[in-house]
């Protein structure tokens, strides 16, 4: 562990499966052996799973959701799901902001300032968030990777209070590399994920910046995954892909 933190390893499981390709999938972990000591882990599934979830996974495997519902409680709020029912069926952590729910997937997305506010209400109700941001293609290219992410972030830290930093990650995930095949560099990401964490301990404090756990998302796999975690400012990784495999075990036994 790097100055104190811990590893996070997510699993976004995101729109795949079913119960009964889930449960294999979950059999399959059973016998992947220990994790270890300094990594935590959490798989964030279907809404609709989490309860066969929260019965199959393996105990030392927390459950998240994907998304929830900005509304502060339950109520006329059609199709959604409130913070308060994601933790009365025992979810710990969940995931706010992905890239695909900001791009509304062709229609309408998510902007900054509802992904901020879905962070404070998941985090005041009690929810661990993995919040995330990202580029684009286009934007990494006009040089710019570092205002996107200060955009996304800057809501955040206008709405947070210092102490609700400890219950979140910042998921950095590349839009470019999520899906694609395509790994930033271990020095690419390296680089993005200081200047992240040089932007909270400028607009949070130094004990934030310090504390917090900046994982890597984007085609991250069994054999990628050990030289972005050996980088000292990757504290994890947010995995779509290969956490429906047995390989991403691979990547929690590939921590330093
Ligand atoms: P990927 O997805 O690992 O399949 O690239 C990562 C994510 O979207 O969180």
């Amino acid at each position: 562990s790097k100055k104190g933190r811990s590893y996070l390893i997510g699993g976004n499981w995101k729109c795949n499966g079913t119960a009964e390709s889930l449960q294999t999938l979950m059999k399959e972990f059973d016998n992947r052996g220990p994790i270890p000591k300094n990594v935590e882990v959490a798989i964030c599934a279907p809404d609709l799973y989490i309860p066969l979830v929260k019965k199959s996974l393996r105990s030392d495997i927390a459950v998240g959701a994907q998304n929830c519902g900005v509304n502060e409680s339950q109520g006329a709020y059609t199709g959604e799901i409130s913070a308060d029912q994601l933790l009365d069926v025992g979810v710990e952590w969940v995931i706010i902001g992905h890239s695909e729910r900001r791009e509304g997937f062709g229609m309408v997305g998510e902007d900054e300032l509802l992904c901020a506010k879905k962070l404070k209400v998941a985090l005041d109700k009690g929810l661990k968030v993995m919040f995330c941001i990202g580029e684009k293609k286009e934007e990494r290219e006009a040089g710019i990777t570092m205002d996107v992410c200060a955009k996304q972030l800057a809501p955040a830290a206008d709405l947070l209070n210092e102490k609700d930093w400890a219950n979140m990650s910042i998921a950095y995930e590349p839009v470019w590399a999520i899906g694609t095949g395509l790994t930033a560099t271990p020095e690419m990401a390296q680089e993005t994920h200081a200047s992240i964490r040089e932007w909270v301990k400028e607009h949070v404090s130094a004990d934030v910046a310090n504390a917090i756990r900046i994982q890597y998302g984007g085609s991250m796999k069994g054999s990628n995954a050990k030289d972005l975690l050996a980088q000292p400012d990757i504290d994890g990784g947010l995995i779509g892909g290969a956490s429906l495999k047995a390989d991403f075990f691979n990547i929690i036994h590939g921590v330093p």
